[in-house]
């Protein structure tokens, strides 16, 4: 808690150890967002969450903070972490609120920030509702070079394609996103991994799930109480998924090796991910372009799910260690083989997910060996203490 010289509570942060123990597996991605307060006092609540081996979102902290100012965050983050035993994330991704920004920088500042991407288009279709409403075609196009830009360069042309087309050159509302492109553009993030943000965006599930729970009129007390039911009903989820993925296998009605491969040893949302991307693939061709090192998979037909409108996905191939790069970067921002790549395996004759392309985090073993592990230190540095008391009696 953060006091004032009176004594009286500012600003309170809490976690407990299920959350800390998710921390040390899972911390290398938080996602922060305070743009929902949430009691009759306006305190701003801000769920401090990332994302566990089945690709759920989980909470590894709660706050109820005094104000929004960078001291506060500070105040808060530095607590996060001292709580969290000094293990600091890789990966901070927020709304974009500046003195957040500042907070960070000046406490970590080589953590990579990002801003949340789900938040850009919401303010986004916010902004320009009314000229989405006016242009005809401009969303779509927006929407087209957002998602479907492969290059930095790609992106930059279209932009302007777009300004020029709409003859939106001097729209105000475009032109600061347009420069803070960095921060949230898939295309510049496309080697970060981030989880299948993309698609779901973290801190706004963990939002609107919780708006649920809770009203605006709410007092701190009833605040506390409504977490708690929260906290329950997510745990359930939780044990849900572990019994799942390591008691209950997923059944596997197929003789194809590379999908009995993932049922062992991916957790079960994640092996339904797989899945879902070994199914797309059949939607491709290949085409070799230069013997043995660059394929281009061509989409043959357009399906419900897909994640680019675009036909064609460049595969460069290195043989001798095994390493296949598609273009569309999702297994560096996803932690999965995409459907392209999964395409080419099949053509080469490959079965078996190639070492390199298996996350350690999404894997059952992961959970179940690292715990094994921090028992066995505890139990050894709780060993050495009891040898130590001995040898001084
Ligand atoms: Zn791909």
């Amino acid at each position: 808690m953060r006091m004032d010289e009176n004594n009286v509570v500012k600003s309170i942060f809490w976690t407990d150890a299920k959350a800390r123990l998710n921390y040390s597996l899972y911390g290398e991605y938080v996602s922060f967002d305070t743009t929902y307060s949430t009691n009759k006092y306006n305190m701003p609540f801000a769920p401090i969450v990332g994302v566990n081996g089945h690709g759920r979102t989980i909470v590894f902290g709660w706050s109820l903070l005094e104000d929004q100012k960078a001291e506060t965050f500070k105040w808060l983050l530095s607590t996060f972490f001292e709580v969290m035993g000094g293990k600091k994330s890789d990966v901070i991704m927020t709304d974009q609120d500046a003195a957040m920004k500042k907070a960070i920088q000046e406490l970590i500042p080589e953590v990579v920030r990002r801003n949340c991407f789900w938040h850009i288009t919401r303010n986004a279709r916010e902004h320009l509702g009314t000229l989405i409403n006016k242009r005809e075609g401009f969303a779509k196009d927006l929407e087209y070079l957002i998602y479907d830009s492969f290059s930095e360069e790609e992106f930059k042309t279209w932009w302007s394609e777009m300004l020029e087309k709409h003859s939106l050159g001097g729209n105000k509302y475009l032109k600061p996103m347009y420069e803070s492109r960095h921060m949230w553009v898939p295309v510049f993030l496309r080697r970060m991994f981030c989880h299948f943000t993309k698609s779901t965006g973290r801190s706004e599930s963990t939002n609107s799930n919780f708006e649920d729970y809770v009203h605006r009129k709410d007092s701190i007390e009833k605040f506390l109480e409504q977490y708690e039911v929260f906290e329950e009903e997510q745990k359930v989820h939780e044990d849900k998924n572990r019994f799942e993925s390591t008691v209950q296998k997923p059944k596997c009605t197929t003789m194809k090796p590379i999908k009995k491969q993932a049922a062992d040893i991916y957790t079960r949302n994640i092996y339904l991910k797989f899945l879902q991307q070994l199914q797309f693939s059949d939607a491709y061709t290949v085409e070799e372009i230069e013997k043995d090192r660059n394929y281009n998979v061509v989409k043959l037909m357009k399906y419900p799910g897909q994640e680019f409108d675009r036909d064609t996905f460049v595969v460069e191939v290195q043989h001798e260690q095994n390493l296949f790069d598609c273009i569309c970067a999702k297994y560096q921002r996803d932690g999965i083989l995409c459907c392209h790549v999964l395409r080419l395996l099949t053509q080469l004759g490959i079965h078996q997910i190639p070492e390199a392309y298996i996350k350690e985090r999404w894997t059952t073993s992961y959970f179940e060996d690292t715990i094994k592990k921090q028992k066995m230190v505890r139990l050894d540095s709780e060993g050495n203490q009891m040898a130590k008391k001995q040898s001084y009696l």
